[in-house]
């Protein structure tokens, strides 16, 4: 059968193979294609060019002859339903939270026994909360433990996921900041979590510097060893409170992205006084479906307002459905 797909050179075929994975992209009805030197990668929709961006280098986007897969048994042929979960390295988390006991075992033995690359499964005990974002968890089978490396665009991310943030599902909204940023930027990222954003950044060596500050010790102490893991080194990870931070760097970015779509509303005037003239601010919110962008639009307006500035309203965009009638929004302005 032929399909279009990605050829990359063997060595670097289980980077791209994650990364089509991450952006739902692999086609897995067809066998990965190989010959003596490369291995080709079947696509289920045409990539967009911001995902071609973010791919291996020497990956070429071609046609190939595929074979069929032979079926594995899939969870929904053990449970007869389909589970709802989202694997964060090789932890699966069960996204209902009303499951009861008996359901949510049955799930995650059905999970187990078909997803060799799954060794725990959680349920989540509360909502994200707090300033911190985190969320408590009950492990429901597997090993005990809320810890994982989690892999993403050829990056790594070690993170307890009862102790600081980190969703997956924001993978290619990371790689869409990262079409933002240009050789030789400086960049804040403001909420910077264990550093799934600030570290694609940082090792796809465009920015000079990125400044990643999050408040919660913990999510330092992964954004640390992350940083290690992923051997980068134009990156300085600050633990503080992004507005008091955000005054030791005062007018030094060409980015500041606030990844706070909660608050980040409370410290516009903090990202205002970061950016340089010219230097754009990659603004989240949650917002209702009435008013998606309006409102934060004038917030914006108005910090820039108060210290002097003017505003250019370059993109404005609904990232996901937040709840019933909510939507995570983001909007790119530049600060002149
Ligand atoms: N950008 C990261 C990501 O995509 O995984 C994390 C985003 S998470 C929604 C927001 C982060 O902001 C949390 O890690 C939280 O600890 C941090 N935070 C909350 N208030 C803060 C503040 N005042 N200053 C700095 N970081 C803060």
């Amino acid at each position: 059968m032929r399909r279009q797909c990605i050829k990359v050179p063997k060595k670097k075929g289980e980077t791209l193979r994650r990364m089509l994975l991450d952006l739902d992209i692999l086609d897995s009805s067809l066998k990965i294609g190989s010959d003596k030197s490369f291995l080709y990668l079947p696509l289920s929709r045409e990539p967009a060019p911001t995902e071609l961006e973010c791919l291996p280098e020497e990956s070429e986007l071609i046609d190939f002859d595929f074979e069929l897969q032979q079926k594995k048994p899939a969870p929904e042929n053990l449970l007869g339903f389909s589970p709802s979960y989202e694997v964060i390295g090789d932890i699966a988390l069960l996204e209902d939270a009303d499951l009861d006991r008996r359901k949510a075992s049955r799930i995650a033995d059905a999970l187990l026994r078909t997803q060799p690359n799954i060794k725990t499964v959680l349920k989540p005990l509360t909502p994200v909360i707090g300033e911190f974002r985190v969320r408590e968890f009950e492990v429901i089978a597997g090993e005990p433990r809320t810890e994982t490396i989690h892999r993403e665009y050829g990056c790594r991310y070690k993170v307890d996921l009862a102790k600081a943030y980190f969703t997956p599902r924001l993978s290619t909204e990371r790689s869409r900041i990262l079409s933002w940023v240009k050789e030789g930027n400086t960049v804040v990222d403001m909420f910077a979590g264990v550093g799934p954003c600030s570290i694609l950044l940082a090792k796809s060596k465009k920015p000079s510097k990125v400044i990643a500050i999050d408040k919660n010790p913990e999510a330092v102490r992964y954004l640390k060893e992350n940083i290690a893991l992923n051997s980068v080194k134009n990156i300085k990870a600050i633990e503080g409170d992004a507005r008091e931070e955000a005054k030791k760097f005062a007018g030094t970015a060409d980015h500041v992205i606030m990844n706070l779509p909660h608050n980040a509303y409370e410290f516009l005037d903090s990202a205002v006084l970061l950016t340089k003239p010219g230097g754009i601010i990659h603004y989240y919110g949650i917002t209702p479906e009435d008013d998606l962008f309006e409102s934060s639009i004038k917030l914006i307006w108005e910090a820039a307002e108060r210290a002097g500035r003017h505003v250019e309203v370059l993109e404005k965009r609904i990232v996901r459905s937040y709840a019933p009638y909510q939507y995570n929004i983001c909007i790119e302005v530049r600060i002149i």
